[in-house]
């Protein structure tokens, strides 16, 4: 009997069923829910304590890898950087970004990204395919075998508009906080959107306090246009609508991301008016100065940056400054991806 479900998207229920069709004790189940979500080991062969027969039936009968790491780069900062093949020989890549004792780790939703931010190396072949629910689980688990542990918190701002691929990220995110299975608490896990406002309704819809993230960039639709292209661009009106809908359901504030850009959206009208808006919609900013991967466009001088993070925190707006970790690792979006596409464009008669 072949069921093509993944063991980490597999529920106690189904996989109490399998056990039971094979003959096999009940309390089975646990156990392997046990190596799976408890020692993090999912490859049947390594659950010792499951008979023989068993582990051979959980073999065949379940997906339970389906990516391997297929680089990885290290930053003096300690933030790793994994590329990880797929099945179907795509890749996508995860972030380990430590900070003091605690680990976060970035993960993607999507192959390659239909919205096409301008500064973004992942939007620039768009989108191949959505990840399925366990390729993104499985990030999580490629994570924990570096470091042996859950991390404290999970951002999902890799490559991919995760709102994009809904039933998936939601999917995972049920593994993700499930008592049964990960159990991380939702407060510890931001999804990013570049503000797909659809997306937004249907995630606040969820009633869940994970955080939200609107990568906002600008505070006005002009300024905004020269950001990210019009196919996936919504007004900025209707986004802080959506925003003020989550906040409502969730009682949780909004993060605006805002990558400073020189010359585009780092002047101070700019972060006035961005101001006026995060206090009028309960938003706190997360200001990226650009990480430079592409020649056109700059990250401002340091003076700058410092002045718009003033005028925020002087109009009594929560700002953080995230000055990149890992340049060294091509920490950047999608930075190891496009340089893998490079190469096999590279390679003749590929
Ligand atoms: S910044 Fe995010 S939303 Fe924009 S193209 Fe890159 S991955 Fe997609």
């Amino acid at each position: 009997m072949k069921v093509q479900k993944h063991l980490l998207t597999t529920s106690f229920e189904e996989l109490e069923s399998f056990v039971a069709a094979t003959g096999q004790h009940g309390f089975r189940t646990r156990q392997i829910y046990e190596w799976i979500f408890r020692k993090y080991t999912v490859d049947p062969d390594q659950m010792l304590n499951i008979p023989k027969a068993l582990r051979k039936s959980l073999t065949a009968g379940f997906i339970f890898s389906s990516s391997i790491i297929s680089a990885k780069t290290e930053a003096p900062d300690g933030t790793v950087k994994l590329l990880l093949s797929l099945a179907d020989n795509e890749a996508v890549e995860m972030v380990l970004i430590p900070s003091g004792s605690r680990m976060t780790f970035c993960l993607s939703t999507q192959v390659g990204c239909p919205v096409q931010c301008c500064f973004c190396a992942s939007g620039e072949q768009g989108l191949t395919r959505n990840l399925k629910d366990y390729e993104i689980i499985e990030q999580v688990y490629h994570g924990i075998a570096q470091i042996g542990r859950l991390p404290d918190n999970i951002v999902f701002m890799g490559i991919g508009e995760g709102l994009l691929n809904f039933e998936n990220l939601v999917s995972a995110l049920k593994v993700l906080t499930d008592p049964a299975r990960l159990a991380m608490s939702p407060r510890r896990i931001t999804v990013s959107t570049s503000g797909y406002v659809p997306g937004i309704k249907k995630f606040a819809a969820l009633e869940k306090p994970f955080v939200l993230a609107v990568s906002l960039h600008a505070a006005d639709d002009a300024t905004r246009a020269r950001i990210i292209p019009d196919k996936l661009r919504f007004p900025v009106t209707d986004i802080l609508k959506a925003c003020d809908y989550y906040h409502t359901k969730t009682g949780r504030m909004v993060t605006f991301e805002y990558t400073l850009l020189k010359g585009i959206n780092d002047r101070v009208k700019d972060a006035v008016k961005l101001a006026d808006m995060a206090r009028r919609h309960h938003a706190k900013i997360n200001l990226i100065p650009y990480n430079q991967t592409r020649p056109e466009y700059q990250r401002p001088v340091e003076s700058v940056i410092f002045r718009f993070r003033d005028i925020l925190d002087e109009n009594g707006i929560a700002v953080t400054l995230r000055l990149e970790k890992g340049t060294g690792a091509a920490a950047a979006c999608g930075q190891l991806r496009a340089r893998k596409l490079k190469k096999t464009a590279e390679k003749p008669g590929s």
